[in-house]
């Protein structure tokens, strides 16, 4: 099966590094944004973050032009998709939103195209219930910044058919990235991993272990790992933290998920971390 155009929905964070990465590996790009100013400002952040591998000489300047000239935009999904392979959705984590996307794009994608989503916690087997296709929809997890992080998680719904899987992890592959094959449950493997530790972290400092910088010293120097849990938490945001944290509590039901008091209180008082200027640490 042959991806050779492709089209991403959202252009904010995950869009612009998954349209970035698609270009430049030789694939037409039609990125779609309800704003025309995110729009915008995506295929300037793209320009610069491509400009920046060119001084870094890991790509040639021809490379970095070739890329920007694979990728065109356009508001509007519907005309967007019409004519493309694959479609790579990253618009925001809600799942009517989700719901809506995926009508759309089923209605309008060609018959054969499949249509992924880049959901960090909605059930792919949920998004591929939505469509007429279940068995062309599936999972591509990238992570955050996307032209840098090497992993994507494929994750296979209940329906999704063996041709979707195999395609999906093959472009993964053509993109320089690693896929791993993921069942469809609540977190897949990175955040039913991740979310726990950082969750475990936040108790820490609610119950007076020791100081935040203390918490991510022991987990650096001590564990090796290259950045602490509350400083990752605050790079990916406290209220995307809690609400994964909420859907693996419902989903799989156990107790050892439940978000610590001190994250919830954060994330009411709008220390949302990084992009608020104030988590477990304050920045500039
Ligand atoms: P974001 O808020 O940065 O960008 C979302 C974009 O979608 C915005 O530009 C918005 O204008 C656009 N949008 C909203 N409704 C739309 C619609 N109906 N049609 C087209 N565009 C629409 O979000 P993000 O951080 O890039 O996250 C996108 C998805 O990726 C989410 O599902 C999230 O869970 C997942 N994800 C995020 C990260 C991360 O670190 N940010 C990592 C992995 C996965």
């Amino acid at each position: 099966m042959s991806l050779d155009h492709t089209a991403v929905v959202g252009a904010g964070t995950m869009g612009n590094g998954i349209a970035h990465v698609l270009a430049l590996h030789g694939f037409d790009v039609t990125l779609i944004d309800v704003s025309p100013d995110r729009l915008d400002a995506a295929v300037a952040t793209i320009g610069q973050n491509l400009e920046r591998q060119v001084n870094k000489d890991q790509i040639a300047a021809a490379d970095k032009e070739a890329a920007l000239d694979r990728i065109d935009t356009t508001p509007d999904t519907d005309a967007g998709v019409q004519a493309v392979d694959l479609v790579i959705e990253a618009v925001p984590e809600e799942q009517d939103l989700k719901a809506r996307v995926f009508g759309d794009l089923d209605q309008h994608a060609p018959d054969d195209a499949i249509l992924a989503s880049n959901t960090s916690s909605i059930s792919i087997t949920w998004i591929g219930a939505q469509t007429d296709r279940p068995g062309q929809v599936i999972g591509m997890h990238f992570f955050n910044p996307v032209p840098v992080m090497t992993l994507v998680e494929v994750v296979r719904g209940q329906r999704t058919s063996e041709d979707t899987f195999e395609a999906v992890a093959g472009l993964a592959e053509e993109l320089d990235k690693h896929p791993v094959e993921v069942e469809d449950y609540p977190g897949f493997v990175s955040n039913r991993v991740l979310m726990p530790m950082i969750n475990e972290a936040i108790f820490c400092v609610m119950e007076g272990v020791a100081e935040p910088e203390d918490v991510d010293t022991v987990m650096t120097l001590g564990m090796n790992h290259p950045m602490g849990p509350l400083t990752l938490a605050d790079f990916i945001g406290l209220d995307v933290c809690l609400h994964i944290l909420e859907v693996l509590h419902e989903e799989l039901g156990d107790d050892k998920y439940r978000p610590c008091p001190l994250l919830r209180r954060k994330v009411t008082a709008g220390e949302l971390g990084r992009k608020t200027g104030e988590g477990f640490f304050v920045y500039d």
